[in-house]
């Protein structure tokens, strides 16, 4: 990928390493995909209405416990550090009696190379893999509860592993019944490192993302979802609201999670403190420079839309506000609308742009390289998009980033794929210039050649930390769930987006897992479309249909001897039209169904479809003309089928192969294959 990015970014590739540059992984305990069959876990623990967060016509177990954080923290813009305090009003919404909570200080991934993030062997070349040239930590100084220390009883490092500091157990010194509640005091100091994996400050721009002690996710059930900081992990967490002082030198501009409720001079003239609030959100993040010039909108949906881009580029900022816009809209079309009053869009400079291309609760970081206008590259069109789509799948949804990453990332995937493609047809992802010589893209295509090149290597729902790298891990999580997304919906487009829709409905603030997305399928596309994708998904299955052989001769009348031994009828005359045999196979193991098209010599065509069922399919022919050639799939709906050099077999060479191929995915393809290490 970071080849990708590199090489490809000149002619457009660069987007596909703006979205799979995630911080990478490990191998290690390969985690089994979760068995289908249930449907969503069991009933969850509800509490009562004085204690709900947000809005009321939404269940309030939804929301998880009463959890809030009220922080305090001021930036110094010098040493990169932020020293905070606060409180973590936490409760507990399981069903079972609390003895310890989990404290994630992710920040302490980029604390030395022993860390489990910095240790990854997984991400070669992707980006989040090089070293940051100062190193970051977070250190709690102190944590209480009603006066008492818990930190000198906490854990030091994460479970098994003395060098790995962000997954922290805390003993409590009271166990905590069902409903009941604690409020933690927290003091912290956060070291920022330079620029790595999304977070970190360049110059006198600073990211400031995964800052706090923040809880680990408590599960209905009790247990706690807490892990290390791994490099192809993302995060997961309980909702809460979020109260958030910030103090930055005077001339720095903030954008952050939620809506700003303040902005002031501190007590020191120097100081600037805004102070945002935000609910039902599991995260909360800020940017602040001095750098930034801001430009505000209001979508068409009415959200508050807020841009910060470097001085001087606000074209840059009137193309993601304009993107952004479109996309609340549509996104909110298919997925349910956006529920919070604003969104901020974040543009890092040149220098920081590691930090960009990222998701936060109502925060999105873009970015984009020079070369955008001269070849007419999507990539900042992209970016945008597949970072506000995250607000669908990472922010209301919620799935486990760390075990479900596909459930984030690859129906993020498709939903910008589909949003772009709508917009712009056949060129969502290369618009085509002057100096492209005519070269367009669509998003389609790209995922497709993306998936291609790792179809089969792994499942596709299996553990951030399970995949061997960056590159199967981009490729599955990412391409190949959304490939088999647009696949199914090119079969079944009102099934699969009333599936889609249901699903984002029903598991709004809800947690979702592998099984309600593939029982949404099964509910309103059907069987084929749930199986498949289980298969896709769970088993590594691959899609592959080939045409095995294929001939026709001039019809003639069967020879041999009918009736009357000593009256034989007349040999093998023509008795006009032809005749032949079309012998079809799946090589695959996901059964869809698929259109055959037999192509005639007289330039007629006629489509059939096979329901994909059975290792193969005969087809007998019968026709004026000879049969020409046969043709797989030729409206291009199955993108997940990987070979498509065996779609096509003809009676005279290179008359028809290049249909097999839609224009966009033959020069994908190829370039992916040129450029890809
Ligand atoms: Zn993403």
């Amino acid at each position: 990928v970071g080849r990708w990015l590199e090489v490809g970014g000149g002619i457009g590739l660069a987007l596909l390493g703006t979205w799979i540059a995630r911080p990478g992984g490990e191998p290690e305990a390969v985690a089994q995909p979760e068995p289908i069959g249930a449907r969503a876990p069991g009933p969850r623990v509800t509490e009562e209405g004085d204690r709900r967060v947000g809005d009321a016509s939404l269940p309030p177990e939804r929301f998880g416990s009463a959890l809030s954080y009220r922080l305090k923290v001021r930036l110094d813009a010098v040493e990169h550090r932020l020293k905070g305090e606060g409180t973590i009003t936490w409760r507990n919404h399981s069903s079972v009696e609390q003895r310890e909570v989990w404290l994630h200080l992710y920040l302490n991934a980029f604390k030395n190379e022993r860390t489990v993030f910095m240790r990854s062997t997984a991400t070669r070349g992707f980006r989040g893999g090089k070293k940051p040239e100062q190193w970051g930590y977070i250190t709690v100084d102190a944590l209480t509860a009603g006066g008492e220390d818990l930190w000198a009883g906490a854990e030091r490092h994460s479970p098994r592993d003395e060098a790995d500091e962000t997954d922290i157990r805390v003993p409590l010194p009271q166990p905590v019944p069902p409903g009941g509640e604690v409020t933690f005091e927290l003091a912290w100091t956060a070291q920022l490192p330079s620029v790595v994996a999304r977070t970190g400050f360049s110059g006198s721009y600073h990211m400031v993302a995964q800052w706090f002690p923040k809880l680990a996710k408590l599960e209905p059930d009790g247990s706690w979802a807490h892990f290390p900081f791994h490099r192809l992990s993302e995060f997961y967490a309980d909702f809460a609201r979020y109260d958030v002082t910030i103090d930055v030198p005077t001339d720095f501009m903030v954008g952050a999670s939620g809506e700003r409720i303040g902005d002031e001079r501190g007590d020191d003239p120097a100081r600037r403190v805004v102070r945002h609030r935000i609910d039902r959100v599991h995260d909360f993040a800020f940017a602040a420079w001095d750098g930034f010039e801001e430009h505000l909108s209001t979508a068409d949906s009415g959200v508050a839309m807020r841009a910060l881009v470097p001085i001087g580029e606000s074209d840059l900022a009137e193309l993601e506000l304009d993107e952004a816009n479109n996309g609340l809209t549509a996104l909110g079309a298919r997925f349910g609308d956006y529920p919070y009053p604003v969104l901020t869009i974040v543009h890092p400079p040149r220098e920081a742009r590691e930090a960009g291309g990222m998701e936060y609760p109502t925060l999105i970081t873009t970015g984009g390289p020079w070369y955008r206008p001269l070849f007419g590259a999507r990539n900042i069109e992209s970016v945008t998009v597949h970072e506000l789509a995250h607000q669908w799948f990472y922010g209301l949804l919620a799935s486990n980033e760390h075990e479900h990453p596909f459930l984030d990332e690859g129906l993020t995937t498709w939903a910008t794929l589909r949003t772009l493609e709508d917009r712009y047809p056949g060129r969502s992802a290369f618009a085509g210039s002057r100096w492209a010589l005519g070269l367009t893209l669509d998003h389609p295509a790209l995922a497709r050649a993306g998936a291609a090149r790792v179809a089969g290597n792994d499942a596709v729902a299996r553990s951030a930390r399970a995949f061997v790298s960056g590159k199967d891990y981009g490729g599955l999580v990412y391409f190949r769930t959304a490939t088999l997304v647009e696949t199914l919906h090119r079969l079944d487009p009102d099934g699969v987006d009333r599936a889609l829709a249901a699903y984002s409905a029903a598991h709004r603030f809800g947690h979702p897992r592998p099984s309600d997305f593939i029982a949404a399928l099964a509910d309103h596309s059907g069987p084929v479309a749930a199986e498949a994708a289980r298969k896709v998904l769970l088993e590594r299955a691959t899609v592959d249909f080939a045409v095995d052989s294929m001939w026709s001769d001039e019809a003639k009348a069967p020879l041999g001897i009918f009736g009357d031994p000593y009256k034989p009828n007349p040999a093998s005359d023509s008795v006009g039209g032809h005749e032949g045999v079309v012998i079809v196979r799946r090589l695959g193991e996901v059964v869809l169904p698929i259109v055959i098209e037999l192509q005639r010599e007289d330039g007629s065509s006629q489509r059939l479809k096979w329901d994909g069922r059975g290792p193969h399919h005969t087809i007998r022919y019968d026709g004026a003309s000879p049969l020409a050639a046969v043709v797989l799939d030729p409206d291009h709906q199955l993108l997940l089928d990987h070979d498509l050099s065996n779609n096509v077999r003809q009676r005279a060479p290179s008359r028809v192969a290049w249909r097999t191929w839609s224009h966009a995915s033959f020069i994908a393809h190829a370039l992916i294959g040129v450029l890809a290490p």
